[in-house]
């Protein structure tokens, strides 16, 4: 797939305002500052497909694109803001466990987690509600940069190993939007996940 045809679709209010449910659908989500938008502006070769750097505790907008007829790019709002209500923290929640069991063109979940931070609380819950729903799910520890070889190494294969308990298809990479390492990985797992 050429991710670089990525166009804006919608910026939807809530799960009810996304695109018809058709075709095949693949959703970014991590916790804010994770680089989830940096890893779609790289995917994509965009620079501002993905907005960087929100103001923490906003509206916040599930952002859609598409990739060509049948396939899209789902941008699910960042969380693990410690100053959202939790109120507000429970409707995302559930809207969120929503879309993970009721739409039927999602095939994949990315979850997206700083290196150095990797399998918070909100990461293995979206995980394992991912796996629940017999998603496939790729966890993609960002910065890899961050990290000399041998320590990203070792988290790679922690993480590899704390995935197994999930019991569904989880695959575990490191990727840097900084250097670009592991962009030929998610490509080919996105790809495989889009069936092309
Ligand atoms: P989001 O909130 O998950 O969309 O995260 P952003 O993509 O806005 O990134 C959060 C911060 O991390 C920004 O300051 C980015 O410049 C930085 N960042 C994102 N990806 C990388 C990366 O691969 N390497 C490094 N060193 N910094 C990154």
């Amino acid at each position: 797939i050429n991710y670089q045809r990525a166009t804006f679709l919608t910026s939807a209010p809530d799960i009810k305002a996304l695109p018809a449910d058709e075709g095949i659908e693949v959703a970014f989500a991590g916790r804010s500052n994770a680089g989830k938008s940096s890893a779609l502006n790289t995917l994509t070769r965009q620079n501002s497909l993905a907005r960087t750097s929100k103001t923490p505790g906003r509206t916040q907008l599930i952002n859609t694109f598409s990739l060509d007829a049948e396939r899209r790019l789902i941008d699910l709002p960042g969380y693990g803001f410690a100053k959202v209500p939790l109120a507000v923290k429970e409707k995302w929640q559930k809207s969120l466990a929503e879309y993970l069991m009721k739409r039927s063109s999602l095939k994949g979940l990315v979850v997206l987690m700083d290196i150095r931070h990797p399998l918070k609380d909100l990461d293995q819950d979206l995980i394992h509600w991912a796996v629940q729903s017999e998603l496939e799910v790729l966890i993609l520890l960002t910065k890899s940069d961050k990290l000399a070889v041998g320590a990203r190494k070792k988290v790679l294969s922690e993480v590899r190993e704390a995935a197994m308990a999930f019991m569904g298809n989880v695959t575990v990479h490191t990727f840097s939007s900084l250097n670009k390492q592991g962009l030929e990985e998610l490509e080919q797992v996105l790809d495989t996940w889009y069936g092309a």
